[in-house]
């Protein structure tokens, strides 16, 4: 039973596109998760094959039907799927690392990509969309957000990553911290030199230096995880990290 994501798009060509290749493309192609884009055109009823209608109320743009879409998410989802239904906007919960945990440990997810203004309200609220954004800023469409909301699924699932690559220690893990900096060969590049501790072979001292990096930059670029993880430093009685 492979994690499997079903996309709804008027631009089913988007897809697999970038995640054809590279880690999510070999485990595509392994079957360790399946893809499946389907045509929201195909689900439309009328002489002219539209999906869109001027918006009630008036106002620039256009809206998707929800007649269409109902259809069309009847026509991927059967009545004992539980795969949660998300439709992606920018008036959605902010997608994070916890709900991208949540949604690779479960059976997949059902996708709708909206495309100019949006979408009827009524068939959001009718089928129980979860809405969710990838971020404070607008896209065209809802295709892009899709491919990084299935690009940061598919990397946690199981047999993704190798061990090389592990989620373990990585920004916006258990710690919510962000992460360190990198360095590797040459050790020393245009006269800037690899910092002396990470050659130094001391374990606990590197770990130490990094996690003090860590917590800088956590600090520094973004107050709003860092007054989280003092939070949780405190609520866990971890007054000594
Ligand atoms: N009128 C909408 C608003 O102001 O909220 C913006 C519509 S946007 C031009 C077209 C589609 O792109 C949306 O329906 C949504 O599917 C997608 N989209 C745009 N920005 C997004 C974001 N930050 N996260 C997720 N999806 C987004």
């Amino acid at each position: 039973n492979r994690w499997h994501a079903s996309v709804l798009t008027l631009y089913p060509d988007m897809f697999p596109g970038p995640l054809g290749l590279s880690l999510a493309g070999r485990a595509l192609h392994d079957g360790r998760w399946s893809l499946e884009a389907t045509d929201i055109r195909a689900f439309a009823t009328d002489r002219h094959r539209s999906v869109d209608d001027t918006p009630a109320g008036g106002g620039a743009g256009m809206v998707l039907r929800p007649d269409v879409l109902d259809a069309a998410i009847g026509g991927v989802m059967g009545p004992g799927d539980a795969r949660p239904l998300i439709c992606l906007t920018p008036r959605g919960r902010l997608l994070d690392q916890a709900k991208v945990r949540a949604l690779s440990a479960g059976p997949g997810c059902v996708l709708l990509c909206g495309r100019f203004e949006g979408i009827d309200q009524r068939v959001i609220e009718a089928r129980g969309m979860v809405e969710l954004s990838i971020g404070d800023y607008v896209l065209s469409g809802g295709e892009t957000a899709a491919l990084v909301l299935l690009d940061a699924c598919v990397r946690l699932l199981p047999g993704v990553m190798g061990a090389a690559d592990s989620a373990a220690e990585e920004s916006h893990g258990a710690d919510g911290l962000l992460e360190y900096p990198h360095y590797t060969r040459p050790a020393d590049w245009q006269g800037r030199a690899i910092p002396p501790v990470l050659l130094s072979g001391h374990h606990a001292e590197i770990a130490r230096w990094r996690r003090a990096e860590s917590e800088r930059i956590t600090q520094e670029r973004r107050p709003d995880l860092w007054a989280r993880h003092e939070a949780k430093q405190r609520g866990a009685g971890g007054m000594d990290g």
